[in-house]
């Protein structure tokens, strides 16, 4: 029930990934915790993806992002696995999926409401300060239906001098 470690009953043991040398403390509990708390059975690949995910404070990344980080930290997912666990994930309100274009979603680990910066030729998603108001006036929605969330999206690119 320690068990600190995604996998630890399997011979290539994990580590921190290289490039999460600033990890505090231990975020494997707190992941077993949060998906206890929505309602998912934390399996070995939940937990796995939700350390890598959540143990870096909020980012954004989409499956293939996330793919290749568990790839490097020696997690044996398929993309399909990671892509399905990223729905779940935004299911339970754990996650939000951000739209950018109709080929790339982006995953929050920021569920909390915030707009975005996405910068075209970096393919690079940035939160917008919520201090900068940048919606006006909300359209009327249809009868019967109210606002669940309003998402902004601003494109921005480099300055042609
Ligand atoms: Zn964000």
């Amino acid at each position: 029930m320690t068990q600190s470690r995604p996998h630890a009953s399997s011979a290539a043991v994990p580590t921190a990934p290289a490039s999460t040398g600033d990890l505090t403390g231990c975020p494997w509990h707190d992941v077993k915790a949060k998906l206890r708390e929505v309602g998912l059975r934390p399996t070995r690949q939940r937990m796995a993806l939700g350390w890598i995910l959540f143990a870096k404070g909020d980012r954004h990344v989409t499956a293939e992002m996330l793919y290749e980080e568990a790839n490097h930290a020696k997690v044996p997912v398929s993309l399909a696995t990671v892509y399905n666990t990223l729905h779940q994930f935004t299911d339970v309100g754990l996650l939000r999926q951000v739209a950018v274009d109709g080929s790339k979603a982006y995953f929050d680990t920021n569920n909390s409401e915030h707009h975005h910066f996405f910068i075209e030729d970096r393919n690079d998603l940035m939160d917008i300060p919520s201090s900068d108001v940048v919606v006006g006036k909300a359209p009327v929605p249809p009868n019967g239906y109210e606002i669940a969330r309003t998402d902004v999206v601003v494109r921005l690119r480099r300055k042609k001098r």
